[in-house]
């Protein structure tokens, strides 16, 4: 029985970009179960961008990380000790265990993992980033065959999973990506049609090239001169599905210029958030579960190792170092 638990503090807020100072590994004991909690023993830690805008005061759709606490995170784990009857010890759960070795549940807030995929992957393609590409690509870009979808971030954790998506709904898949092989990763082995290196000079040229038939839809993850590329090249009654600023975390200016092809080209344009709609997540869960056991959704995974390693990973994260989902393994 474990009585030890590591875990990661917030306890200062970046001025700029995240210092690993922000954070402070404390061990504290593990509590006593009181009757219907559980005692979950995480194994994967889940790094995401939304993070960055939670270290902040300002005001935004959830509330700010609060100080001297535990970091927020989804989780997968295993229970290894039960006082509910709706969990026996072996299960496994994904949750929002946050930045530490165990915790406590009351079994609220925690969904119970189906064997047969690797348990990481409900943190990833089959876990809130994949439904976030479900979300936005059949909701509101609402793409169609033969149109051209566009998504930023596209070796990422959503991204990659909103092009393979596209292309199986038969259209053309454009990612942008930063450097070459991240590049060559989305087009060999995520099977897009073409992405464009937005570190390169001549990146304009280059996703020009990669769209030439315009654009029907901009997943949106980056913001900045990037998204402006698309919009440039707006097709009639496209649609953008803002999914993420991820650039602006680094302090770069997001503003656009192209709003001009937002009006003359009668585009849509709709921020979401993935968890105002979680009466559509079982659905979205299904499939994409059921693509990637079919061998029809590929995921990449970039796994930092030991509960230690989480504040460099996350700072990695916000500067491109992952390639696919950036996980922590907590433990075995
Ligand atoms: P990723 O796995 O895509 O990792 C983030 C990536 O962002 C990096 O790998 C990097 O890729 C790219 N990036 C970082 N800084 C910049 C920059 N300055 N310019 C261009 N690209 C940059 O993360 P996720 O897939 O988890 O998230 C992708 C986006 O989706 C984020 O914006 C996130 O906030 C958003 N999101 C939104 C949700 C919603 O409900 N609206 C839910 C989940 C995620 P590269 O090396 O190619 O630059």
């Amino acid at each position: 029985m474990a009585t030890s638990n590591k875990q990661w503090l917030l306890v200062s807020r970046p001025k700029g970009p995240v210092e690993e100072s922000n954070f402070r590994l404390v061990e504290k004991e593990v509590p006593a179960l009181q009757d219907g909690e559980v005692l979950v023993q995480v194994r994967y830690l889940s790094l995401d961008p939304y993070m960055r805008g939670r270290m902040d005061e300002a005001k935004s759709y959830a509330a700010p990380q609060k100080l001297d606490e535990v970091m927020i995170g989804g989780t997968v784990g295993e229970v290894v000790e039960s006082k509910n009857p709706a969990w026996a010890k072996g299960d496994l759960a994904v949750g929002m265990g946050g930045w530490q070795q165990y915790f406590v549940s009351d079994g609220k807030g925690l969904t119970k993992v189906p064997r047969g995929l690797p348990e990481s992957v409900f943190l990833g393609a089959v876990g809130m980033p994949g439904v976030t590409a479900w979300y936005g690509l059949n909701e509101i870009c609402k793409a169609k065959a033969g149109e051209t979808v566009v998504v930023s971030a596209a070796s990422g954790a959503v991204g990659s999973v909103v092009g393979q998506l596209a292309k199986q709904r038969g259209c053309r898949a454009v990612g942008v990506a930063g450097g070459p092989a991240k590049c060559e990763h989305v087009v060999k082995d995520l099977g897009f049609d073409a992405c464009a290196d937005y570190k390169a000079e001549d990146f304009k040229e280059r996703f020009k090239a990669a769209v030439p038939d315009g654009v029907d839809c901009v997943f949106e993850n980056v913001g900045g001169p990037v998204f402006d590329a698309a919009l440039a090249r707006m097709n009639p009654f496209g649609r953008v599905a803002l999914c993420g600023i991820v650039s602006a975390f680094g302090g770069q200016d997001i503003s656009i210029k192209h709003v001009r092809s937002l009006l003359t080209n009668r585009v849509l344009l709709q921020g979401f958030i993935v968890t105002d709609h979680m009466e559509l997540w079982p659905q979205a869960m299904k499939e994409l579960g059921g693509l990637v056991a079919a061998g029809k959704l590929k995921f990449r995974e970039s796994v930092a190792q030991g509960l230690e390693s989480a504040p460099r990973a996350f700072i990695g994260l916000l500067k491109g170092e992952n390639l696919g989902k950036q996980l922590v393994k907590v433990a075995s």
